[in-house]
C-alpha cells in the first residue's frame, strides 16, 4: 500500500473528490506543462493567476489564487500556514493525518475538496469561459464541508473538535 493511501481513500468522503485527488497525488492530471511536452499548446500560462506557467505544483499549491483558498482551509482546519509546497504538504498530511479522528476527517475532506475545486475552476476558465473569485470557490468548498461535518454524529466534544466545527459553521455541535 502506498504511504499516501489514508489521505486519498477514506469513508464518508465525496467520491468524485477522492478520485480527482488520487489523480493529483500521482501528478497524473494533464496540466499544461505535460501537454506542451506532447506538442499540444493550450492557453498560455496559469489560467487562475494569469502570471505563471502552469505545472502541477504551481496549480495546486504555489499559485496565488490556489494559495488564497488553501490558507482559508488551513485556518478552518487548524493547520499551520508553514507548509511551503505540494510535496511537503503530501508528506506532512501522510504523517499527520493518521487515524479516524474528527479533526483528521475534516482535514482530509477539506484537502480533497480544495484540490477538486481548483481543478474544476481551471476547467471552467479554459473550456467554459467562466471564472469565479477564490472567495466564491472557497464559499462553495465551505458549504460542502459544513454539510458533511453536520452529518457527523457523536463527535467527542473536545475543544479542538468544537473549534473545527465552529470554524466550518457546523450547526450540530455537542456541548
Ligand atoms: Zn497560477
Amino acid at each position: 500500500m502506498v504511504e499516501w493511501h489514508d489521505i486519498v481513500w477514506f469513508k464518508k468522503a465525496v467520491p468524485r473528490h477522492l478520485f480527482l485527488l488520487w489523480m493529483a497525488v500521482q501528478q497524473k492530471l494533464t496540466t499544461q506543462d505535460k501537454l506542451h511536452r506532447f506538442g499540444i499548446h493550450g492557453p498560455n500560462g496559469c489560467s487562475l493567476c494569469l502570471r505563471h506557467n502552469e505545472d502541477h505544483k504551481h496549480l495546486f499549491f504555489e499559485c496565488s489564487y490556489t494559495k488564497a483558498i488553501w490558507w482559508d482551509v488551513c485556518d478552518r482546519c487548524d493547520i499551520p500556514r508553514m507548509i511551503k509546497g505540494w510535496d511537503e504538504w503530501i508528506r506532512w498530511a501522510t504523517v499527520s493525518w493518521h487515524g479516524k479522528s474528527f479533526v483528521n476527517f475534516s482535514r482530509k475532506l477539506s484537502f480533497a475538496a480544495t484540490v477538486y475545486h481548483v481543478w474544476q475552476e481551471r476547467y471552467a476558465r479554459i473550456f467554459v469561459g467562466m471564472s469565479r473569485t477564490s472567495n466564491l470557490v472557497f464559499n462553495q468548498i465551505e458549504c460542502i464541508i459544513r454539510d458533511k461535518l453536520d452529518l457527523m454524529r457523536n463527535v467527542v466534544p473536545t475543544n479542538e473538535n468544537k473549534r473545527i466545527q465552529r470554524a466550518w459553521r457546523v450547526n450540530n455541535i455537542n456541548s
